[in-house]
């Protein structure tokens, strides 16, 4: 049998291949099989007219192996004509099909009776037809319905077989026909009288395979109807390719020959500029276009870079990326040499699979410059330079300094709780403070570490009566600063009487051990309510359920004290009494809505004193005062988060009643931000909008809304960690006329600026009215305590903002921040992000302050610059004089007059410097001067676009 039989692709053999090479390196062309019998072993079935000629037998071919033939030999009987029918074999789209078969054919000599008639020929025929319809009697069995395809003589026809049963001649041609047009056809063999077998049938068609060549695409394309047919294929230029002039109007084209060949190639395709050809003429790549979003962060004196990868890999899938590192000396404007040898890179400084690098090794107070180049196997053979991003640092900006020292505030047997100060140049904001510890008598090595948030932390687990060494370091966004001097601190021994400050939880930081004070409180809480509710039904099982609530454990809510019967009870609840013998009033530091506020000291007994803050309640009260005063401490009981005042307790059994809270240094953010203008960096006053931020994320999944978000209701210690504060329920329920920030019907005051307008306009106060408020603060804290929307009275406020008029960036305010702001002030509530969402924003920021690079209204967003008529009311005032009298800036109208500054055409060119220049030293009235011209701008563009 023929050893290739079966194979469906194969290579033109002999003189057909040198002639296609001529053409094309890649020529194979593919055979599609639509019938093939070889190696069939079960019956074929095909139908034979008349019966006793052509029979199906099973034989063993020479592997020994049981195949089905169709043999006849009517070799003694005169006038044979015996049909043998395929089954119907579908067209498959072929137009021409060719038929291999493989035979043996008995030599008639060699035979002893036979007729004259002998033959060693058989003939074979196609039917086409559009379905399979042959019966016992049609096609007739006569040459008339069928079409011949040829008659086939034996080259070799035999006279013996071998000794194994073997023929020995075999004989295999191939034929083909068509062109066909019906859906399928049948194939028969007609016998006159010969002795022969039919081993194998093959039929198939050739098709040229898909291709690229002389970089365009070809589809696989099916052979013509004739031998000598061309069929024309139209080709695609490979991406980055295109077609040369020469092509013309037709394209590229490429045609497929009878035998499924390609040949005669009309018009190519050629690489764009910048590509380079690749594999022959496949394909066209270039160099991958430069990294994207190149940044760095100081990790300890080294610095990681990190990037995006390029947006364009050249057509390709392999990028790889070198590190080019340049010092640039001071002075040496703008020449800069490249590093020395002894700067390290991690993993490596060329041929980079990942997006990132360490670098070790720089020195200290240097700027450095890196260019990040992206290469691939194209940019060897490319005349382009690659494409890289280039960032500057500097490694003058230092961590922090060594904390100080440390105190022991409490301890147990097997805790100690520790507080410190803050390093004298902590060089930025401080992020958190690693702890690290050990047992003196054991290895150094064993040590365990402790990250905190707050200057303060509990380390639990200790063994008892064992001296206990501890370092602690502070972090900032440049990284770790060193840690302090070792310190020993000893845990009680077993049976010595607990010095746990019980009465004022130590700032747990750590979900784990903030999770168990959770739980002890909810269990105690839970307990209490138990206990509580047997002796009467109130609404206490309302409250259970907000304990117990589908959130699940670690989830807490906050219970609003005047859902209780007896307000008495709430404070009971959740404020802690303190004798007020414990307390010293040292100074009064400010005055609240009830009484004054003094600064003060707490000393339990046999404990540490500590500083407090102490709101009183002014004399005269009445009880609906006295329980408005002390609903805040019910409220502020409820929480504990380190950006969120702490309450240490009340003091109602004598008189005045106070409320003692944490001291909180540097007082209120309104005033401090005022009086510290323009002395923070950006990554400071983020680090402050971010403590606020984790607050407000607290007091929301508590379900608390606050209602009165403000810079005025913002505590700073003198850490600049901020507290939110104020949880008084009364506020929008007097009316105060003297306070105009909180407007509205009687019983219901609102602060207009920083409310969001469905709470304005009808009550609807959520934590998304909250993150309104919010972006309002980040106003706040990036201006330095301007006030939001100036001098703009709250009616202005409420139709600007109603037009979609919000705040623009305060001067030289972040991008990024200025769109934090836009988002928290989307029309929709449900749009605006959620307090999560902002910290993590914030994070993001203060872990890749490179983002707070760009600023200016570089914002794409819908948000417009605001706008008011009045005040001031520009249409309304006549020049420069009236406009400075306007914004009260009265006392600048000479320095007006002298640079000849009168028209509101040439005043509202005036930038920063302009306004310096002419003598207006104070930041806040430059400040005041340039947003009044900014909204001057704007009313002389309405006013153009409204005259034209
Ligand atoms: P309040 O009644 O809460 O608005 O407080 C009035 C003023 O007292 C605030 O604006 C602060 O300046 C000051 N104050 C209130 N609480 C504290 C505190 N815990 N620490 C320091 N100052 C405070």
């Amino acid at each position: 049998m023929d050893s290739n039989a079966g194979i469906s692709a194969r290579r033109v053999s002999g003189m057909g291949w040198l002639w296609m090479f001529c053409f094309f390196h890649l020529v194979s062309s593919l055979e599609e099989i639509l019938l093939d019998t070889t190696g069939e072993m079960s019956e074929i079935g095909w139908t034979a007219h008349p019966s006793g000629g052509w029979d199906e037998v099973s034989v063993l071919d020479d592997k020994k192996r049981l195949i089905r033939t169709f043999e006849v030999c009517n070799v003694a009987e005169p006038g044979q004509n015996n049909w043998l029918r395929t089954h119907f074999i579908e067209r498959r789209g072929a137009h021409r099909v060719h038929v291999r078969l493989h035979f043996s054919v008995r030599d008639c000599a060699s035979m002893r009776i036979v007729a004259s008639s002998c033959k060693e020929t058989f003939t074979v025929y196609y039917h086409q037809s559009e379905a399979d319809t042959a019966s016992q009697e049609l096609p007739e069995w006569r040459e008339g319905p069928w079409t011949k395809v040829d008659t086939i003589a034996a080259d070799e026809s035999f006279s013996q077989v071998d000794s194994t049963g073997k023929v020995v001649k075999m004989n295999v041609k191939v034929r083909s026909f068509g062109p066909l047009t019906k859906r399928g056809f049948y194939l028969a063999f007609q016998d006159s009288g010969a002795c022969m077998s039919l081993v194998a049938v093959q039929v198939f068609f050739y098709k040229c395979p898909a291709v690229v060549k002389g970089f365009a695409s070809f589809p696989e394309t099916f052979a013509g109807g004739e031998r000598t047919s061309l069929v024309e294929s139209p080709g695609t230029c490979v991406p980055n390719a295109e077609e040369t002039s020469m092509t013309g109007s037709l394209g590229v084209r490429l045609h497929c020959n009878g035998e499924g060949e390609w040949m005669v190639a009309i018009g190519r395709c050629t690489c764009k500029a910048g590509y380079q050809p690749v594999d022959g003429e496949q394909a066209c790549q270039g160099i991958p276009s430069a990294p994207r979003d190149l940044s760095y962060e100081i990790v300890g004196s080294n610095v990681l870079l990190t990037w995006r990868l390029p947006k364009d890999l050249g057509g390709r899938k392999d990028v790889f990326f070198n590190v080019i590192c340049k010092v640039c000396p001071a002075g040496s404007s703008g020449r800069c040499v490249r590093c020395g040898d002894s700067v390290q890179f991690e993993p490596r400084q060329v041929g980079l699979t990942e997006s990132r690098v360490q670098v070790s090794n720089l020195l200290a107070r240097v700027q450095y410059t890196f260019e990040i180049q992206a290469v691939n196997l194209v940019t060897e053979f490319s005349s382009e330079a690659p494409h890289y991003a280039t960032i500057n640092v500097s490694t003058s900006q230092s961590v922090p300094s060594a904390v100080p020292m440390m105190h022991q505030v409490s301890r147990t047997t097997t805790s100690i709780t520790l507080s410190w100060p803050q390093p004298d140049q902590p060089n930025g904001i401080i992020l958190d403070y690693q702890l690290r510890y050990f047992d003196k008598a054991e290895d150094e090595d064993n040590s365990f570490t402790l990250t905190s948030e707050t200057n303060m932390a509990t380390i639990s687990n200790l063994s008892p009566g064992k001296i206990y060494a501890f370092q602690v370091r502070a972090r900032t966004a440049v990284g770790y600063g060193p840690y302090s001097g070792k310190m020993y601190f000893q845990t009680l021994m077993r049976g010595e009487r607990s010095e746990m400050v019980q009465d004022r939880l130590p700032l747990i930081v750590g979900s784990a051990l903030g999770g168990l004070a959770f739980l002890v409180i909810a269990a105690i809480a839970i307990l209490a309510i138990i206990f509580k509710s047997k002796r009467r039904e109130t609404p206490y099982t309302d409250r259970l359920q907000q304990y117990i609530s589908a959130r699940g454990i670690g989830a807490k809510y906050y219970i609003d004290p005047s859902t209780y019967e007896d307000p008495n009870e709430a404070i009971l609840e959740f404020a802690k009494e303190i004798d007020v013998s414990l307390i010293k009033i040292e100074e009064v530091i400010g005055s609240g809505e009830f009484g004054e506020v003094c600064f003060g000291r707490l000393k339990h007994p046999g404990k540490r004193e500590y500083t407090v803050a102490i709101k009183t309640l002014k004399s005269g009260y009445t009880d609906e005062q006295r329980r408005e005063f002390l609903s805040e401490a019910s409220i502020m009981g409820q929480f504990e988060h380190p950006n969120v005042i702490h309450l240490e307790g009340v003091v109602t059994k004598s008189r005045p009643v106070m409320i003692v809270t944490e001291f909180m240094e540097n007082g209120s953010l309104d005033s401090f931000l005022r009086q510290k203008e323009g002395q923070f960096s950006v990554l400071q006053l983020v680090g402050m909008l971010r403590g606020i931020a984790a607050g407000m994320r607290y007091l929301s999944d508590m379900n608390y809304v606050h209602r009165d978000l403000a810079a005025r209701n913002i505590l700073v210690n003198s850490n600049l960690v901020c507290k939110v504060s104020d949880f008084g329920l009364s506020r929008f329920l007097e009316d105060d006329a003297s306070n105009p920030t909180y407007t509205g019907a009687l019983g219901c005051k609102i602060p207009i600026r920083w409310t969001a307008p469905e709470a304005v306009q009808y009550r609807k106060f959520t934590s998304s009215s909250d993150v309104w408020s919010y972006g309002i603060v980040m106003w706040e804290v990036m201006s330095y305590g301007e006030r939001p929307y100036w001098d703009m009275s709250n009616q202005d406020v409420i139709n600007a903002i109603d037009q979609d008029y919000r705040l623009p960036p305060p001067p030289d305010c972040p991008t990024v921040l200025h769109l934090l702001m836009l988002d928290c002030w989307q029309k929709e509530r449900g749009q605006r992000p959620k307090f999560d969402q902002i910290v993590s924003a914030l994070d993001k920021l203060i872990r890749k302050p490179s983002a707070l690079k760009a600023t200016g209204t570089g914002s794409s967003r819908p948000s417009q610059p605001l706008l008011s008529n009045s005040p001031p009311d520009f249409p309304s005032l006549s020049n420069a004089h009236e406009w400075l009298d306007a914004i009260k800036m009265g006392c600048y109208k000479e320095n007006f007059d002298q640079a000849g500054l009168i028209t509101f055409d040439v005043i509202s060119h005036m930038t920063l410097e302009d306004i310096q220049r002419i003598g207006i030293t104070l930041v806040g009235h430059q400040k005041k001067i340039l947003n009044s011209i900014q909204l001057m701008r704007v009313y002389l563009n309405q006013r153009e676009t409204v005259e034209v």
